[in-house]
């Protein structure tokens, strides 16, 4: 068995993770929906994610960093060879120029050094250069300054040699309809194109999508809302659930009352219990700051977790559950609790949840 030496297991379902991004096109009908999966498609393996989606018709995909995008590049063909456009977002790198023609990748520009850059080097390449420009229109993070827009619409020739596929901002409180923010990036995103030289538009990422036709634009550029994480926290969540956790019970005992269970004694058992020692820890990605707060499930009951976490295992009271025993799998994460309840009950949200869980969880895919 593929599992035999895992301790735990990522199930992810493609298949969802499509009819996610189907759903969302249904609701972006102004133009694309682009697949983001940086951070190794939160968790989920960038390369199957990716190949799914461009299986599916999604023609767009976005990483964080130059490195996540060259790890992508083998297992996703180019635009040029019917496959995808594959952008990276962090922005462009000195030296790293060459790099992107060789490898058909396309830079977010978000800064007047970058541009430069990249002018430089499509004057040199004596081509064209495709590019993404990136304005900020709130986030101050990345992204072209007002100052360095006005720069650019007042002497175009600085956008000489560089082919423009879109320009982008970010949205800052997209989860929150009501955040006066998401109009004010509305109004400031409108100035900036209308300053800019004419160029299709890219604006909402997963809960934008959701705030209506203001924030529809050419292409869309969700995440979260692909894995399974809620776009609109405040109702019910319209995505299919794609992932499920489980983590194997390496052995069971009976510890008489009055026995402390764990580093540093945390827990005492008040009564004669059984201990199940699950293969799952902090290194896992399980924080440590989750012990007073993780429940996992079997058969549709919860079961609670006793003492610390370590480093590799977890110890949780199973004194209610006779059938578990060595070998049964715990679920952490599925139908009875989703990256977002996680979250919400130890102080994160869904995305740290999902970008948490360590390489050493094995994944293993349901196709479609
Ligand atoms: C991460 C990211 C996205 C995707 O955001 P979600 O909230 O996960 O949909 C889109 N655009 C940019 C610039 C990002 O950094």
């Amino acid at each position: 068995m593929a599992e035999a030496g895992a301790g735990a297991l990522l199930q992810v379902d493609l298949g969802a993770i499509v009819a996610n991004w189907r759903l969302l096109c249904t609701r972006h009908r102004s133009g694309a929906v682009a697949g983001v999966v940086k951070a190794n498609a939160y968790g989920l393996g960038a390369a199957r994610v990716a190949q799914a989606l461009l299986a599916a018709g999604c023609r767009h995909f976005f990483t964080a960093t130059l490195d996540e995008a060259l790890a992508l590049r083998p297992h996703l063909r180019r635009e040029s060879e019917g496959g995808a456009m594959l952008a990276v977002l962090s922005g462009l790198t000195p030296g790293t120029e060459a790099l992107y023609r060789a490898q058909g990748l396309v830079p977010v520009l978000g800064a007047a050094e970058e541009i430069a850059l990249w002018r430089k080097f499509a004057r040199e390449s004596g081509e064209a250069q495709p590019a993404i420009l990136h304005v900020d229109t709130g986030m101050a993070r990345l992204g072209l300054t007002p100052t360095e827009v006005a720069g650019l619409a007042g002497d175009p020739t600085q956008l000489a040699g560089i082919a423009l596929r879109y320009v982008m901002t970010h949205l800052v409180a997209a989860e929150i309809a009501a955040d006066p923010m998401n109009q004010r990036q509305r109004q400031r995103f409108a100035a900036a194109c209308a300053a800019l030289p004419a160029a299709a538009r890219s604006f909402a990422n997963s809960s934008g999508i959701f705030l209506g036709a203001d924030f529809a634009s050419d292409l869309a550029r969700p995440g979260a809302a692909l894995y399974g994480i809620n776009p609109t926290p405040d109702a019910a969540n319209p995505m299919r659930r794609t992932v499920r956790l489980i983590a194997r019970v390496q052995q069971v005992r009976t510890i008489p009352a009055g026995t402390p269970v764990g580093y540093n004694a945390t827990w005492t058992a008040a009564r004669e219990s059984r201990i199940a020692t699950v293969a799952l820890g902090y290194a896992d990605g399980w924080h440590r700051s989750r012990a007073g707060t993780t429940l996992a499930f079997f058969d549709g009951r919860a079961v609670p977790l006793v003492g610390r976490i370590s480093m590799d295992l977890t110890t949780f009271d199973v004194t209610e559950h006779p059938a578990i025993i060595p070998g049964t799998w715990l679920e952490l994460l599925g139908k009875g609790r989703d990256p977002d309840a996680v979250a919400a009950a130890s102080g994160s949200n869904g995305y740290e949840v999902l970008t948490s869980l360590a390489p050493r969880i094995q994944r293993q895919y349901l196709d479609q």
